[in-house]
């Protein structure tokens, strides 16, 4: 199943929706960052969240959720944006990534233990001006529902979120994910309908692991309402690091430490967190940033 973004409308039961296969891209999250099995889980569900979150985004504006918690993952994070018309880049990792836990009672991955009590923070960013932060605290730590509990009480959109990861020690199975949300002056009708829905949803992992696409997750939460105004966007694990970032990151530290690590080591390693890259500078590029800072 290729991965892969639908997002439709349903003006008459009043709800958009938006599905997606993100198969391909936690695994490559897991393979970056060698995820244990409930990071894998725990990063995912966070970056599938984001990237569906990410298709009803406009021109340059980004997405970006952090959840910081007090269990062994120490805090997740994923962003998604429009890399362009037709497709959204996404990125995750996790605090500890090896990080892992036993499966819950239930037989799942305990995510919610691995990500503990703490906050989801979401942070919307616009091509110019500030940007939007909304935070609140985590529901369950198993991401949808948080990610639905940020979307109703911060943004007061009644929102349903499904976020499926099937992993095992060999590897990410099959990855996906669907959110409904009410459109503007939806009635109450609307709200127990979909809330009704997303109650008569067979599990996502379920789905996924049955080889439904992106289609049949969008049409397993829509029922059989008519969608209108189909869009697909293709999704792919991407980064926005560069060497000019990583260089502003390093003039941070100041002249001084900065003189001081190009005496004590030849080479200055610096790994992008989003995406495991290792950026190289020499001493005499250590020292040059150096005496840029004197100059500023
Ligand atoms: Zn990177």
């Amino acid at each position: 199943m290729p991965d892969l973004i639908i997002s439709a409308s349903a003006p008459e039961a009043g709800f958009s929706i938006v599905a997606a296969i993100t198969t391909d891209l936690v695994r490559e999250a897991q393979r970056r960052h060698a995820l244990s099995p409930t990071a894998t889980a725990a990063v995912g569900r966070l970056t599938t969240g984001a990237a569906l979150l990410a298709a009803s985004l406009k021109g340059k504006e980004r997405l970006s959720l952090q959840i910081a918690g007090d269990g062994p993952l120490r805090g997740i994070v994923a962003d998604a944006w429009l890399i362009d018309e037709e497709r959204v880049g996404a990125r995750g990792y996790a605090k500890v990534p090896d990080a892992d836990l036993p499966l819950n009672e239930r037989g799942k991955f305990d995510v919610a233990g691995a990500v503990g009590e703490g906050s989801l923070q979401v942070t919307k960013s616009f091509e110019i001006g500030q940007p939007y932060v909304g935070v609140v605290p985590l529901y369950s730590g198993e991401v949808a529902e948080d990610i639905a509990a940020y979307l109703v009480n911060s943004e007061q959109i009644p929102s349903v979120v499904a976020l499926g990861v099937l992993a095992d020690p060999a590897g990410v199975k099959a990855a996906g994910g669907v959110i409904a949300q009410l459109l503007p002056g939806a009635d109450d009708r609307a709200v127990a309908a979909l809330e009704e829905r997303a109650l008569n949803m067979p599990p996502i992992t379920k789905l996924i692991n049955e080889g439904s696409d992106a289609h049949a997750l969008l049409h397993a939460l829509a029922g059989g309402v008519e969608l209108r105004s189909h869009r697909t966007i293709d999704v792919q694990f991407s980064c926005r690091c560069t060497r000019e970032k990583v260089e502003s990151a390093l003039l941070g530290l100041g002249a001084d430490e900065l003189h001081k690590m190009a005496r004590e080591r030849t080479e200055t390693e610096a790994t992008c967190e989003f995406c495991k890259k290792m950026y190289v500078f020499t001493s005499d590029e250590v020292n040059d940033l150096a005496s840029r800072l004197k100059k500023a």
